[in-house]
C-alpha cells in the first residue's frame, strides 16, 4: 500500500535529471545579473510556489466554470458553498502567502539551510540513487509529519490555529492554503524542508518536491475526484492514468479529504497512517468511498480501495459497516458531529 514511496521517487530523479541543465543555465544567469544564492533561494521557491498555485488553482477554477468534467465534480450542499465575503477573504490571503509571507520566510529560512550544510544552488548532479532517496526520505516524513501535526491542531486545545482552514467545508483548490501562518509553516513548510535538509538535497530537489507536493494539495482541495475507472471510456482511462503517473496522484485521496472537511472527522492524511493510527472509524463506518459516494451523490460505482475492506483497524471507536447499517451509523454520527463542527481529535 506504501508502493508510492519507492515509486514517486523513481520518477522524480528523471525529472531532476532531466531538467538539471536547463536548471543549471537559468541559475548561472541569475548569478551574472547580480543576484546572491540568497536572494535566488528565495525567488525560486516563491516562483515555483505562486506558479504551481495559479496554473493547478485555475484549471480547478476553469474546468468549474466551464462546466466541463461534471460527472468528476463531488456534490456540494447549499451550505458548503463558499460566500462572497469568504472568497473575498481568501483572495486577500492568497496575496499575502504569495506575495509577503514566502518570499520573507524563505529569506529567513536560508541562514538555517546554509547553516546544516546544504550545497550550493549550483550543484554537481547526484547519482540516481542519492536523488531517488532524498525523494523517497522527503516523502515518508512529509506524510507523518503532515498527519501527525494536522491530528494535533484538530485537538480543541490548539485547534485555533487550524480553524480557519476549516472554513471552508466545500473546499476549492485555490482554498488548499487557506490557514493561519502558524498552521503553513508547522504542518507543510516544515516537515517538507526538514526532510531536504535532513537528506541534504540540492536545491532543484527541494524545488521538485515542493512542486508535486503542492499539486497534490491543490487537487486534494479541488472538490473534484477522477475515479473510478470503470465505466469510463477507454481514452478517458488513458488520460487518468497518465494523469496520475505524471502528478503521482492517487485515487480517493481527494474524495477522502473532503470528507475530512465535510465532516471534520477523521481521515488526517494519507490513508495508510490513517488506517494504522486509527483514525478512519468514522470514514468507514460511512462506507468508505463507496459509502460517500453514495451520500454525496458522487457518479461513482464500486471500485473501493482496499482499507474499506479492512476488517481490523485500531482505534476506540472502529465500526466497518457497509450499506444500510453504515448509512444508519453515518447519520447517527451526522447528528452528533454535524456538518460543519469544527473539531474533532479522532
Ligand atoms: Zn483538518
Ligand atoms: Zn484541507
Amino acid at each position: 500500500m506504501c508502493i508510492q514511496y519507492l515509486l514517486h521517487p523513481v520518477q522524480l530523479t528523471l525529472i531532476t535529471m532531466a531538467v538539471y541543465s536547463s536548471y543549471t543555465t537559468f541559475v548561472t544567469w541569475l548569478l551574472t545579473l547580480g543576484f546572491t544564492e540568497h536572494m535566488i533561494f528565495a525567488m525560486m521557491i516563491t516562483l515555483v510556489h505562486t506558479a504551481s498555485y495559479v496554473v493547478f488553482g485555475g484549471s480547478y477554477l476553469f474546468i468549474e466554470r466551464s462546466g466541463l468534467l461534471l460527472e468528476f465534480k463531488i456534490k456540494r450542499e447549499q451550505y458548503q458553498e463558499p460566500d462572497k465575503l469568504l472568497l473575498k477573504e481568501l483572495f486577500k490571503d492568497a496575496m499575502s502567502l504569495h506575495f509577503v509571507q514566502t518570499p520573507i520566510f524563505m529569506a529567513l529560512y536560508y541562514p538555517m539551510y546554509k547553516y546544516v550544510g546544504m550545497p550550493s544552488l549550483l550543484f554537481e548532479l547526484p547519482t540516481f540513487f542519492s536523488l531517488w532517496s532524498g525523494f523517497a526520505f522527503c516523502g515518508v516524513v512529509s506524510d507523518v509529519g503532515f498527519y501527525w501535526t494536522h491530528r494535533a491542531i484538530h485537538h480543541p486545545a490548539l485547534y485555533w490555529i487550524h480553524k480557519k482552514h476549516h472554513e471552508f467545508t466545500g473546499t476549492i483548490s485555490f482554498a488548499a492554503e487557506f490557514a493561519d501562518p502558524l498552521e503553513s509553516l508547522l504542518e507543510a513548510i516544515l516537515p517538507s524542508m526538514t526532510a531536504a535538509m535532513l537528506m541534504k538535497s540540492p536545491f532543484l530537489v527541494t524545488l521538485i518536491w515542493m512542486s508535486l507536493r503542492l499539486s497534490q494539495v491543490y487537487e486534494h482541495h479541488s472538490g473534484y475526484c477522477f475515479y473510478p475507472l470503470e465505466k469510463r471510456s477507454l481514452a478517458t482511462k488513458i488520460v487518468l492514468v497518465l494523469r496520475q503517473i505524471v502528478f503521482c496522484q492517487f485515487p480517493y485521496n481527494a474524495m477522502q479529504h473532503d470528507h475530512h472537511h465535510t465532516a471534520s472527522q477523521g481521515n488526517f492524511g494519507e490513508p495508510w497512517l490513517d488506517w494504522t493510527f486509527g483514525t478512519m472509524d468514522y470514514w468507514l463506518a460511512l462506507g468508505g468511498i463507496e459509502g460517500y459516494c453514495e451520500k454525496t451523490g458522487f457518479v461513482a460505482e464500486s471500485a473501493r480501495p482496499s482499507f474499506a475492506g479492512v476488517k481490523h483497524c485500531k482505534g476506540p471507536k472502529m465500526q466497518i459497516s457497509t450499506g444500510a447499517k453504515a448509512r444508519r451509523l453515518s447519520r447517527e454520527l451526522s447528528k452528533k458531529a454535524g456538518p460543519t463542527s469544527g473539531w474533532k481529535a479522532e
